[in-house]
């Protein structure tokens, strides 16, 4: 597989395994209808996503939420055990804009709790709930020891989260919102009415094309495709996502790796402030 110096575009697959935690905590629902819709993300999602994944031997990252590792300990396991990387991603999927510093602190403990609880291992890499922050998350990030955030959306390649501050080095390895599968599938009535449900076709031309121009710049930049079992985990759906992969594979000179691997490659072409 190419490595990091010859790429023409790095390739980062993740998936925000939420399961019942997305709808307790930012949708505010909790009933049994809406939770199992959560719970498809484990039955079927991870699975579905894991055997795409071995079949072309691909690395990839998962941010999981606290309450989803404690919930589906086994499902997280076989993520861990394929040799995913594992990111923090709240404990309940608590919005952190709408947390104080202490609220947000126990959200990060709690959520970094259970990880070590359920996976034994310490993430490299932070992916807030729906891609908001409060002013206080990097000073956070950076206190309890994470390389790199996952939820601006400020370039096409990874840069410095923080402005200021010697000593202080916290990654931005950023996504976008075109290149989510939430953003074009999500169906729901409520909380908030999303029409969602796009053809697989609309959303693979807007993915391609987004491959396709970052791979003519050939530059640092880095391709983030940020993913949700309960979403993507739909057959017409990963069947899309495999044409999109075979479609990256056909292309030489591509990096695909996981995020934490990205950041520490910016790491080592950056000197440290
Ligand atoms: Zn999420």
């Amino acid at each position: 597989m190419t490595s990091s110096a010859n790429r023409k575009v790095a390739v980062s697959l993740t998936f925000d395994f939420d399961a019942e935690s997305a709808w307790l905590g930012s949708f505010k629902v909790d009933t049994p209808s809406a939770l199992s819709r959560g719970a498809y993300g484990a039955n079927e999602g991870v699975p579905r996503i894991l055997k795409l994944l071995a079949k072309y031997d691909l690395p990839a990252t998962f941010f999981i939420p606290g309450d989803t590792a404690d919930r589906h300990p086994a499902v997280t396991k076989t993520i861990v055990d394929a040799g995913h990387e594992i990111g923090h991603h709240g404990y309940l999927h608590e919005p952190p804009h709408l947390l104080d510093l202490a609220a947000e602190r126990v959200v990060i403990e709690r959520g970094l709790d259970a990880l070590d609880r359920q996976t034994g291992t310490r993430p490299a890499g932070y992916r807030s709930p729906a891609w908001e922050l409060s002013n206080n998350t990097f000073q956070l990030l950076e206190e309890y020891g994470f390389k790199y955030d996952a939820s601006q959306l400020g370039a096409d390649r990874p840069y410095w989260a923080t402005a200021t501050g010697p000593g202080q080095q916290l990654v931005e390895v950023p996504g976008a919102w075109e290149l989510t599968d939430s953003s074009h599938f999500l169906f729901a009535f409520s909380p908030n009415y999303l029409t969602g449900l796009a053809s697989p076709s609309k959303v693979e031309e807007i993915w391609l094309a987004d491959f396709d121009g970052m791979y003519e710049e050939s530059s640092d930049a880095c391709y983030v495709l940020t993913m949700h079992p309960q979403i993507i985990g739909r057959h017409h759906r990963m069947q899309m996502l495999e044409r999109v992969i075979q479609h990256i594979l056909g292309h030489p000179n591509v990096w695909i790796a996981q995020m934490g691997d990205i950041a520490d490659e910016f790491l080592s072409r950056n000197a440290a402030r």
